[in-house]
């Protein structure tokens, strides 16, 4: 194990970056386990990696298109085009796509107050909404919810197996009940992630009851996991956020909305303002990134993919909980691991810190966040601030203790990163020395 020969050895480097014989070694032995699954996963990002070019293709994407506009924005031929770049890939009437959403939330609240109405009610079929989202509705009070406009909630949660509750949702279901707001990922929460194929059920089965009411997909973390979206299933509209899987690592800001052509324009209208709508909205220095990033979203997606399914094998080797486990098939780009004791969501998270390109010598803590009741641990060490489809990891500091870890924009840095989180959690004692030895 030496580093000055002709072709010095992979471990050698491991052992440079911190970590031990024994955790590379299991590593290594958790990655052989994976080929197979790996080249689904390149299929995966083949197909999708050509749905995108083909739309870029189709809407004649130019030169000119990476160049942005300043001012009101009129006739910016660049964010133009990417609209309908974006609507041709979710297969979809219409697109908004613009540095002015802000981030995830904001598109999906954008989504609910453009297409809500005083005295219309907001059904959440899938139980408790993303953290962020109890502030837009209103199920904790805030300033400007939805709720404060007079556009009441209802939620029906899953079963305890995870199922829809189809006859809860049959007596939820009423005359003032004008959207359906459908979470594709867990996104802090143990339920499994819904799959495009129960999405589509689901929103059949609303459809069944009231054909007229709007299905949302909150896409986050959805975007190039399976071949198709939400959107070619029924979905009449989704949002997501440019800084997770579309933006492809590249985009500085910005968020999606992809549905039906009254949607898009109600979000439209309520973005920018009413009269103006799509026609305004400069696109400063961002488009070169947008496209940029959306061309290697598929591939980009594909290596937080591969980091998720290792990190969900190792740690499942060492008998903690996972959600999704080792074998299932994915549906976002989310690995939950269970550690049932704030040490371990800490340890893993300064793993993840100390496997960073940019801040990598920071020691991350938990925190007080805005829209999160509990406090969070956050580490990333991104090129892109709070980008989360870089490698990253999360956990509020609550039973049962889960971290919730994301990203790697390849998936050699995905692959360091968990190794570093294995390091850290044996230093620290978490795990016994002896786990090299116990069978996988
Ligand atoms: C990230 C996320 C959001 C919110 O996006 P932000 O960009 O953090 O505001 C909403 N829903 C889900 C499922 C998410 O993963």
């Amino acid at each position: 194990m030496s580093t000055n020969t002709e072709n010095p050895s992979i471990e050698a480097m491991y052992a440079s970056m911190g970590i031990s014989p024994e955790v590379f070694a299991y590593g290594e032995r958790v990655w052989n386990s994976l080929k197979e699954r790996f080249e689904e996963i390149d299929a995966l990002s083949e197909y999708n990696q050509m749905k995108v070019i083909n739309a870029m293709q189709k809407n004649r994407v130019s030169e000119a298109c990476l160049h942005g506009t300043t001012g009101y924005g009129y006739n910016d031929l660049g964010r133009e085009t990417l609209e309908k770049v974006y609507a041709d890939i979710f297969h979809t009437e219409d697109a908004l796509v613009r540095p002015q959403i802000t981030c995830g939330t904001h598109a999906l609240a954008l989504a609910l107050m453009s297409n809500l109405r005083p005295g219309d009610e907001l059904l959440s079929p899938v139980g408790k909404p993303y953290d962020t989202l109890e502030e837009v509705i209103g199920i904790r009070p805030s300033v400007g919810s939805l709720r404060e406009y007079g556009i009441s909630y209802r939620q029906v949660d899953l079963l305890p197996g995870g199922g829809f509750d189809y006859e809860g949702i049959r007596r939820a279901v009423n005359e003032k009940t004008k959207l359906a707001t459908i979470q594709r990922s867990k996104g802090y929460q143990t339920r499994p992630t819904l799959s495009v194929n129960e999405i589509g059920q689901l929103i059949s089965f609303i459809k069944s009851l009231k054909p007229d009411v709007i299905c949302m997909v909150d896409n986050c973390y959805g975007e190039f996991t399976e071949r198709r979206e939400p959107s070619d299933v029924g979905a009449d509209l989704v949002a997501g956020s440019l800084i997770k899987n579309p933006g492809g690592g590249l985009a500085p800001i910005g968020g999606y909305l992809a549905g039906k052509r009254e949607c898009i324009e109600n979000a439209a209208f309520r973005l920018t303002s009413p009269g103006l709508g799509r026609e305004v909205g400069a696109t400063l220095q961002a488009l070169g990134a947008f496209y940029q990033g959306l061309f290697l979203a598929p591939s980009v997606t594909a290596n937080a993919l591969k980091a998720a399914i290792f990190a969900a094998n190792l740690y499942e080797g060492l008998g903690f909980p996972v959600i999704p486990d080792g074998k299932e098939p994915r549906h976002d780009i989310i690995q939950a691991v269970t550690f049932g004791k704030p040490e371990g969501v800490v340890a893993f998270c300064e793993g993840i810190q100390q496997a960073a390109p940019v801040d990598g010598y920071v020691t991350p803590e938990p925190w007080d966040m805005p829209g999160y009741d509990a406090p969070v641990i956050m580490a990333a060490g991104a090129f892109v601030s709070g980008s989360s489809i870089e490698l990253s990891a999360d956990g509020p500091i609550k039973p049962p203790y889960v971290v919730y870890f994301q990203g790697g924009l390849t998936w050699q840095h995905g692959k360091l990163g968990i190794m570093k989180t294995l390091q850290k959690l044996v230093e620290k004692e978490i795990i016994l020395k002896d786990f090299g030895r116990r069978n996988l």
